[in-house]
């Protein structure tokens, strides 16, 4: 029960990496926060544990995230822990990237990001611990081919981190990034089809392409990423601080 008494929020928590990792916290005692857009993917989380709570919340939409959070912070406390993970993969090749598509993964990936840690560190008092962490990508540390914005974002969001764990270096609060290789979410298996069809394979063949990078050569599990933000959480990481932590079974 290390966070018993903690206020987490963890934005795309309905689904995959966020569901992960807030019902880790949950389960250390920390109330949880858990936002999205699909109120039914929320219910689905928060009927796992009383501490879990949903906030319907469009990361796209600065309203939606400034009154959600401060309402969310009103019931539960200030936010010490914010987990950044709400993101969108569109993928294609750089040639045919249109200028809509690319500026709805900047105001979803980057805009939403800034928007989440903003509004939840207004919560804070100058003196109150808090952990920062932000979902990126092996997409943030290296380049990844068809995924041009995306690879923006997620080396953006590294960016951030860093910035803040200088701008912010007497207080207590740690700004962290994790960058995970392909994760077995509904993130990955959107792009079967596509997959499957430019590479004349089947499922399984697709879900092989996603491994071959891996050194173990499958899917990362939710629970890995997981572990990685519930150490960063942890008393023991409070010396952590603007780091990017790869959990991506060697591939970077
Ligand atoms: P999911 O698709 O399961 O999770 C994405 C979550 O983001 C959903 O819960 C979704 O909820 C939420 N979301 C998307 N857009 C918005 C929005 N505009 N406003 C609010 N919430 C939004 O996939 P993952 O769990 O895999 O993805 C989580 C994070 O992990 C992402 O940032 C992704 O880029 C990152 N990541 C994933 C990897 C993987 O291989 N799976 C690898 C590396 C990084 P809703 O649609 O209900 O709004």
């Amino acid at each position: 029960m290390e966070h018993a008494g903690k206020h987490a929020l963890v934005t795309g928590g309905g689904t995959g990496i966020g569901a992960g990792i807030a019902i880790a916290l949950a389960k250390a005692g920390a109330n949880v926060t858990i936002t999205g857009r699909r109120a039914d993917k929320l219910a689905e989380v928060v009927a796992t544990s009383d501490r879990l709570h949903a906030l319907v919340m469009d990361v796209d939409e600065e309203a939606s995230v400034r009154d959600g959070i401060a309402a969310a912070a009103k019931e539960r406390g200030p936010i010490q822990i914010c987990v950044a993970n709400a993101g969108i993969a569109e993928g294609g090749p750089f040639a045919k990237t249109t200028l809509a598509q690319w500026r709805k993964t900047m105001t979803t990936n980057l805009d939403g990001v800034f928007l989440t840690f903003q509004a939840a560190m207004e919560t804070l008092e100058d003196a109150t611990p808090a952990r920062m962490i932000v979902i990126s990508s092996i997409a943030g540390v290296r380049g990844l081919k068809n995924a041009i914005p995306y690879t923006v974002t997620k080396h953006g969001v590294i960016g951030l981190i860093r910035g803040l764990s200088e701008e912010y270096m007497r207080r207590p609060i740690t700004f962290n990034a994790l960058c995970p290789g392909y994760v077995d979410t509904d993130i990955v298996r959107a792009q079967i089809p596509g997959v499957m069809k430019k590479f004349g394979v089947d499922e399984q063949g697709a879900l092989d392409v996603f491994a071959k990078g891996n050194r173990h050569q499958k899917l990362l599990e939710v629970d890995e990423i997981t572990a990685g933000a519930m150490w960063l959480c942890s008393d023991g990481a409070r010396g952590v601080n603007g780091q990017t932590i790869q959990i991506s079974g060697g591939q970077v």
